[in-house]
């Protein structure tokens, strides 16, 4: 029987209407002497406000670079079920879709094997499971491997590629999500499983402006799927939605962020050319409104929110390129900005930080991209320069 820890501080999270973490520990704890010695150790850490987890040399399995994350309690003789709590990081599906197969053996082998503590998915993507010891992690691969499943990235390397559900579920995706995620994981093993870059690098893709992915804010590689043509407007469905009481100019119109569509109360109008596709209009009135004509990507990198200068949004590099099979311009396109990473990059220091600290003019100058303005980042409007109504006509 697993040992008892009481958790007076612990048991004030599981309060509120939200889930617990605190609760799904207790219930492992219940059955693992893993869990149960985490939640001990947890208690204690917030008793004594400070952690005892602690960096103790890099473990793996053989052939591997990454793909467990050490970790080891500094008060192994207190808690001695945690003295080795390495986590595991297994690839993650394209779009998170798994069949209820894989989700009971997967939850076996971390029973038998772990503290039966899972994340799904980490902030990379990966199905993350928490807490083993160092015996354990060879076995652990050789039951995920043999089933077909393979480690995810960790460390200064390619970290697994994600996305969203993309056409698998939702019909305004203009990119084969999905197929470029596997496409780029298997194109870049290597990179993924032999950690050589000076620091993480992460690649997600999106269908469309919403990001389900957040793809935007951390990914050193966005990938966000966009459309070429007009967006189609249904009058009918406009009058229906305004109809079951949406305020169409508040809610939409004044909201458009380049403010290029009109309501006078009957007709919705767009002025295409200048509509920046962020998908706001489209994502709120999903019948009358949709994006026509050729599809593709706008390719932007460099964003994560702890770094050096502050959090920072990915910034484009590309604003519209064709992604089909086998996605070779992409892929060239990323062996590029490796290859200006790796010419001068600093230990530790992401993709996005050098390009600041070098320039976007030497980041595009190197990897082969003319300049054009929709790689503008700032400012987005130029306080020394007046337009007068006859050039806003032109
Ligand atoms: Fe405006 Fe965005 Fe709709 Fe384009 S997609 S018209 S920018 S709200």
């Amino acid at each position: 029987m697993p040992k008892k820890y009481e958790t007076p501080l612990l048991d004030e999270l599981e309060k509120g209407p939200f889930p617990s973490f605190v609760t799904e520990i207790k219930k492992a704890a219940a059955r693992s002497d893993m869990a149960a010695d985490e939640l001990g150790q947890l208690e204690k850490s917030y008793r004594d406000k400070r952690g005892y987890w602690k960096h103790g040399g890099i473990v793996g399995v053989r052939g591997y670079g990454g793909g467990v994350i050490g970790r080891y309690s500094s008060l192994a003789d207190q808690f001695p079920n945690v003295a080795n709590f390495h986590t595991v990081r297994i690839n993650c599906t394209s779009g998170f879709f798994y069949t209820s197969k894989f989700l009971k053996e997967a939850c076996d082998i971390w029973d038998k094997y772990g503290s039966g503590l899972t994340n799904l998915h980490g902030s990379t993507g990966d199905f993350v499971l928490l807490g083993t010891n160092t015996e354990n992690l060879e076995p652990i691969f050789a039951e995920f491997s043999s089933r077909g499943w393979d480690l995810g990235g960790s460390g200064s390397a390619l970290r697994t590629p994600s996305c969203c559900v993309g056409p698998a579920r939702c019909e305004w995706s203009n990119i084969d999500t999905l197929g470029i995620t596997y496409a780029c994981t298997q194109e870049f093993q290597d990179e993924m499983h032999r950690p050589a870059f000076p620091y993480k690098f992460k690649i997600k893709t999106a269908g469309c402006a919403v990001d389900c992915i957040a793809s935007i804010a951390r990914a050193d590689l966005s990938i966000i799927g966009t459309w070429k043509g007009k967006i189609a407007t249904d009058q009918a469905e406009v009058a229906n939605y305004a109809k079951k009481g949406m305020k169409i100019q508040e809610e939409i119109v004044n909201r458009c962020p380049s403010k290029c569509m009109s309501y006078d109360g009957k007709e919705l109008k767009i002025d295409d050319d200048n509509c920046v596709r962020c998908m706001h209009c489209i994502a709120k009135m999903t019948k009358a409104l949709k994006p026509t004509g050729e599809k593709g990507a706008t390719i932007l990198m460099g964003s994560k929110a702890p770094f050096v200068i502050g959090a920072t949004l990915s910034w484009v590099i590309v604003p519209f390129m064709k992604l089909e099979e086998p996605y070779d311009e992409l892929k060239d396109l990323i062996r590029k900005m490796w290859e200006f990473w790796d010419e001068y990059g600093k230990n530790r220091e992401r993709i996005g930080e050098l390009v600041i600290r070098k320039g976007m003019r030497e980041f595009l100058e190197f990897v082969g991209i003319d300049p054009v303005p929709q790689q503008v980042k700032e400012p987005r409007r130029d306080p020394f320069f007046f337009w007068t109504e006859a050039d806003l006509q032109k």
